[in-house]
């Protein structure tokens, strides 16, 4: 169902405008936006930045790793799912995957910022994108998959965000969550990204079961990289002068790229047959509606 954020009245979801109070989405840049007034800025990201990753995260390890995980813990648990929003969606690099993988499925993408939808829409044609502020999700018992990945850590209020994604599933739903953790790797690069916070455990696990999920796996990634990340946050620390090049951890050497993947391969391998990590630069939960 649709719930409109002006009268918070329930419709169903074929209707454009509320049917009680006549509301509904303005329109920019062609996309039915719910929170018009910050499509352009507001906290979290920098447009501009759009361009830039699209071009990067389609040979980086990292997006394509992390792609591998998405579609191994939908497979895992929820492979019966038929539709499934993705919050921050980008550029769509990870609805494109989960596109091709899940043909049959209904996918919705939605993000702050209008600026990549765009290249979303070419990418996965087939679904449906919104601007939206993820404070404010126009839907009720909507989805039965919610996804963000690398998005909480953006919002300040993240405890709202997770009660409106709980809030916008389908009883038994499923919502997977990627967050950076440790908070000892802070660098530039999470001021770059516009981070509020890298997670810990606890924190994340906390704020999750407080907005009424029940946690189905949670497990730490890119930890094989550990090392290797805390030696080039430390050096970034010490590198005081010059520009920051935030871009610089993902270009990254042909060789040095197809390693960390095959490593990160080795990790999924362990994640599958039930291990899960309890340190690594990266933080996937599973969590369930109930
Ligand atoms: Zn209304």
């Amino acid at each position: 169902m649709k719930r409109c954020l002006a009268c918070n009245a329930l419709y169903t979801s074929s209707f454009t405008d509320c049917p009680t109070c006549g509301v509904g989405p303005e329109l920019v840049d062609g996309f039915p936006a719910y929170a018009p007034g910050l499509a352009d800025e507001g906290e979290g990201f920098k447009s501009s930045y759009f361009l830039e990753l699209a071009r990067l995260e389609e040979a980086n390890f990292w997006f394509r790793a992390r792609n591998r995980l998405i579609l191994w813990a939908l497979e895992e648990y929820c492979p019966e799912f038929q539709s499934l929003l993705e919050i921050g969606c980008g550029t769509g690099y990870v609805l494109s995957g989960i596109s091709k993988h899940f043909p049959q499925t209904t996918l919705h993408g939605s993000d702050l910022f209008s600026a990549g939808l765009g290249f979303a829409t070419v990418r996965v044609p087939s679904a449906a994108f919104m601007q939206m502020d993820a404070r404010q999700i126009p839907f009720k018992d909507e989805f039965d998959v919610i996804g963000l990945f690398d998005v909480l850590e953006h919002i300040n209020d993240d405890e709202r965000v997770l009660t409106q994604v709980h809030a916008a599933l389908k009883p038994q739903g499923f919502m997977l969550l990627t967050v950076p953790q440790h908070a000892y790797l802070w660098s530039p690069s999470d001021e770059y990204a516009c981070h509020v916070r890298r997670y810990a455990a606890s924190d994340i696990h906390r704020k999750i079961k407080a907005a009424g999920f029940q946690i189905a796996r949670s497990t730490s990634f890119v930890t094989t990289l550990l090392p290797m990340m805390m030696a080039s946050r430390f050096l970034q620390k010490i590198k005081s002068t010059g520009e920051f090049d935030a871009t610089a951890e993902l270009k990254i050497s042909p060789w040095l790229n197809s390693l960390l993947f095959q490593l990160f391969r080795a990790e999924l391998t362990f994640i599958r047959r039930g291990f899960s990590f309890p340190l690594g630069g990266s933080r996937l939960v599973i969590a369930k509606k109930t």
